[in-house]
């Protein structure tokens, strides 16, 4: 580093200038980014967040879908103090562990639906979609089935950003950038009634879509596949509610096969839905579960794999070592960190709150925008919605090319003092869990002014 560079340190101008000469950023046109120079969020509380102009901001978002409790909480902060001084750092390789690991993995078992009860820990959901693969294809294994090694995904699934994880993710962007997916990997029809198949009744499409599955274990020979991998709801895809008809059909098809069935609650874990996690939202009963996110409210970086015991007694009286594990995995400060913030999700019933009295006031005044002459649908569950940006609501007409007014609604929301997310010409929301009515209130405003000032800028980009 240089003198100069450490001198200017600490204003706006200064981080920008430097940000742009070292930083690559995660999912970044960089081009752009450099143009424009990068927002410098510097503290937060609560709902809301401040930038390094002082700017504050609704975190409709809740960061990148994680902040459950809301920011501050100073009992994680003292949680992580404790441990650090305690002991920093140990693994829990070679026949070790450490309290605040064995301490969680309790907590987890208890919160988490009856039949689960281990976890493998990681550092994030990507990893934890990593060790969903090696651990299906050991189980497969161990039953003396080694070529049960196929995973059947979705299009426009979200499951990360490791190689594994990309490759289980449905998104062509990223696929091209990395001769992805890597070989035993192939996806099926996403439940997207409004994006796929608007003209369907959704309860005839929710089918169809469902028994893509069923097509695609024919097809590939049920005798090849070990899983299914789905997330309850698509988070990073638009969130995207499947029609009711189409998890009970899943549900039915994975009860008649002899396949895993993988939930993917990275986002719908620990209350995004109103229940603690996305599987009892829906009924489903997987024989995996990645976590990550929520799990911690993102105050530290830990994910992992929750284990059946179906599974679970396979692996543990089958195997011998399972090859397979990080340096981080149940990091004795993150695992302490995750432990106080479920604690706190537990003791003060957040879930519940969110459950029965933030989520449904959120869904009915989110609903009231679907009045506005760009919106097509809005939809949503709990503490996660949508709405979809069009041209023309009857006969519908979508914004072509996508993506462009999606990303000035977006700008103008960040301008605007709120944090909402575009997916193509798709506007998401995902708010901490400890939202207010009040501030339900402040976003389902700020988000209408963002949406008539988007549609008096529309000239601007198409
Ligand atoms: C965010 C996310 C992941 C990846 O988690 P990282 O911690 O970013 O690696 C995986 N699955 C889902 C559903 C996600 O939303």
């Amino acid at each position: 580093m240089s003198h100069d560079a450490t001198a200017a340190a600490g204003t706006t101008d200064s981080w920008q200038q430097q940000d742009r000469a070292h930083h690559l950023h995660p999912f970044t046109d960089y081009k752009a980014l450099n143009a424009k120079g990068s927002r410098i969020i510097t503290r937060a509380e609560g709902c809301y967040i401040w930038d390094s102009e002082g700017h504050k901001l609704l975190d409709g978002m809740a960061g990148l879908w994680c902040v459950n409790i809301g920011y501050g909480r100073k009992e994680l902060a003292e949680a992580a103090y404790a441990q650090m001084q305690e002991l920093p750092y140990y693994n829990n390789f070679f026949q070790c562990s450490t309290p605040p690991a064995v301490e969680l993995s309790a907590l987890l078992a208890e919160l988490t639906p009856p039949h689960l009860n281990h976890v493998f820990f990681t550092g994030s959901g990507s990893e934890s979609n990593d060790t969903v693969l090696r651990m299906v294809r050991y189980y497969w294994k161990l039953k003396g089935k080694p070529y049960k090694k196929i995973i059947i995904a979705r299009d426009n699934a979200y499951h990360g950003s490791t190689v594994a994880g990309a490759s289980l993710s449905g998104m062509k962007a990223m696929h091209a950038q990395g001769d992805l997916p890597i070989p035993g990997i192939v996806h099926i029809e996403q439940p997207y009634h409004f994006g796929v198949a608007p003209e369907m009744d959704p309860a005839e499409f929710g089918l169809r879509a469902a028994r893509a599955l069923e097509r695609k274990i024919d097809e590939l020979g049920e005798c090849n596949v070990a899983a299914f991998i789905a997330e309850p709801i698509q988070g990073a895809g638009g969130v995207i509610i499947p029609p009711d008809s189409y998890w009970p059909e899943i549900k039915r098809i994975c009860a008649e096969r002899d396949i895993l069935f993988v939930a993917d609650e990275v986002i719908t874990g620990f209350g995004r839905l109103g229940t603690w996690f996305g599987s009892q939202y829906y009924g489903i009963e997987p024989d995996l579960m990645s976590i990550a996110k929520g799990l911690s409210s993102g105050y530290q970086p830990i994910g992992g794999v929750m284990v059946s015991d179906k599974v679970a007694e396979v692996v543990i009286d089958q195997g011998g070592e399972f090859f397979h594990g990080y340096t981080y995995s149940g990091h004795p400060v993150a695992a302490a960190v995750a432990a106080a913030n479920l604690r706190i999700l537990r003791d003060e019933r957040i879930i519940e709150r969110a459950g029965a009295e933030v989520g449904p006031y959120l869904q009915k005044r989110w609903a009231e925008l679907a009045d506005h002459p760009l919106v097509g649908e809005t939809r949503g569950v709990g503490m996660l919605a949508a709405l979809e940006l069009v041209r023309a609501k009857s006969p519908r007409q979508d914004f072509a090319p996508a993506g462009k007014v999606g990303t000035l609604c977006r700008d103008i929301c960040v301008d605007n003092g709120l944090v909402m997310r575009a997916v193509r010409d798709t506007m998401i929301i995902s708010p901490p869990l400890v939202l207010t009515l009040e501030q339900v209130d402040e976003l389902i405003e700020k988000a209408a002014r963002c949406l008539d000032l988007t549609a008096a800028r529309l000239h601007e980009v198409i």
